[in-house]
């Protein structure tokens, strides 16, 4: 039997939605505290008065930060506050230490973060980013020499070490925007494609039986047909109907009916072959379609399916009783109209009916 194939993703994005959007910004804002708990440390023994007391301002502004984390409006302009933050964190670094020693890369690794927010007008990325590119170009033609630096330091490494901090500071705050948002997109791309995927099974499976309904199997038939003129093979098409179905109705109860329309349909899902197609096309009518068969694999199929719901018993909580089916089978050409094979299974299936019922008839 021919089932719905979902195509696997590679990476469980799902794994990630329990990370809750405030743990994701707790992560990115208990980070950012760190870091400047880090430059406080590290400025006040470097005795760099200036840094000092910014980097207690922002020591006390990132803990103010996570408090207000609970309040989910404030969310998109706690991110606001904290890039004016790391704005003017990069600018007094090179207004007091100049140059060199990488704070300028801060206002370079902040430039794309506006993309990724969820900006009313589209210009507004654009603009946002052109402020650390503008204070990037001003801050470059102002305090560009060694000379106007407040603080420089003779050792060299402490040069480099304060360089290399900030290029890792300035690239993990874009490293984690960028998988936060990376993130998100995939677990919403997942969220669309499985309630595609849930709708799309929705309009094409009969609830009762799990079987394909009618209109799916309209759109099968025609894939069928059009194999069949690509191939030049036949196709078997059989139409079966539960004999005195109302009978068993008003003898045990609709619920007894529809278990029993459930249990047919497990025989005929287990019976028909792999490649082949079996819908529930009306009230208690089942039609099968086999690609590449004739009228011969089509009857032994068919009978298959009579004999084994004629000898099993059927349970229905404490009812047991019997079911017959009466099929029509008929053999599409490549040629051939599927609507009048449709017919012509269903002319055999009455005259099944006609001469006793529980049979099989192709011919
Ligand atoms: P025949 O052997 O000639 O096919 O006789 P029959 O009684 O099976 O045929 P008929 O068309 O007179 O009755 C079909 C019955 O199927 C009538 C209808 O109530 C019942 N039926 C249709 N759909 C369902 C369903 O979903 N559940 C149940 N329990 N019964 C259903
Ligand atoms: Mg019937
Ligand atoms: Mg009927």
């Amino acid at each position: 039997m021919a089932a719905i194939s979902r195509k696997k993703n590679n990476i469980n994005f799902m794994r990630f939605e329990k990370i809750s959007e405030r743990t994701a910004y707790l992560i990115g804002i208990g980070a950012l505290l760190l870091g400047h708990v880090m430059y406080l440390i590290m400025f006040g023994i470097l005795g760099v008065r200036p840094m000092m007391y910014f980097n207690i301002f922002s020591v006390t502004f990132y803990s103010a930060l996570l408090l207000l984390l609970f309040r989910t409006h404030l969310r998109k302009g706690l991110i606001m506050a904290s890039l004016a933050e790391i704005i003017a964190h990069a600018c007094l670094g090179i207004v007091t230490m100049g140059w060199d020693m990488g704070f300028s890369m801060i206002l370079l690794f902040i430039m794309p973060i506006p993309f990724y927010m969820p900006l009313r007008k589209l210009f507004m990325p654009y603009l946002s980013s052109l402020v650390p590119l503008a204070l990037y170009i001003i801050m470059r033609a102002k305090y560009g020499s060694a000379e106007t630096a407040m603080y420089t330091f003779r050792d060299h490494s402490l040069n480099d070490l304060i360089y290399f901090l900030n290029v890792v500071m300035g690239s993990s705050i874009l490293l984690y925007i960028s998988s936060i948002y990376m993130i998100n997109r995939e677990i919403m791309q997942f969220k669309l494609t499985s309630k595609n995927e849930s709708l799309q099974k929705l309009a094409t499976i009969d609830p009762l039986t799990r079987l394909f309904n009618r209109r799916a199997m309209g759109e099968y038939l025609k894939l069928v047909h059009l194999n069949s003129e690509r191939t030049g093979k036949g196709y078997a098409v059989c139409l079966g109907d539960i004999d005195d179905f109302k009978q068993i109705n008003d003898s045990y109860g609709h619920g007894a009916g529809d278990d029993a329309l459930k249990q047919v349909a497990d025989i005929i899902e287990h019976s028909v072959p792999a490649e082949g197609y079996a819908a529930r096309w009306g009230g208690e009518e089942f039609l099968f379609v086999i690609p590449n068969a004739d009228i011969e694999a089509g009857r032994e199929c068919a009978e298959k399916i009579r004999r084994a719901i004629a000898d099993r018993t059927f349970k229905s909580g404490e009812k047991r009783f019997g079911v017959t089916m009466t099929i029509g089978v008929a053999e599409g050409k490549p040629d051939d109209d599927i609507e009048k094979m449709i017919s012509l299974a269903d002319k055999r299936l009455y005259a099944g009916k006609s001469a006793g019922k529980n049979r099989v008839i192709n011919s």
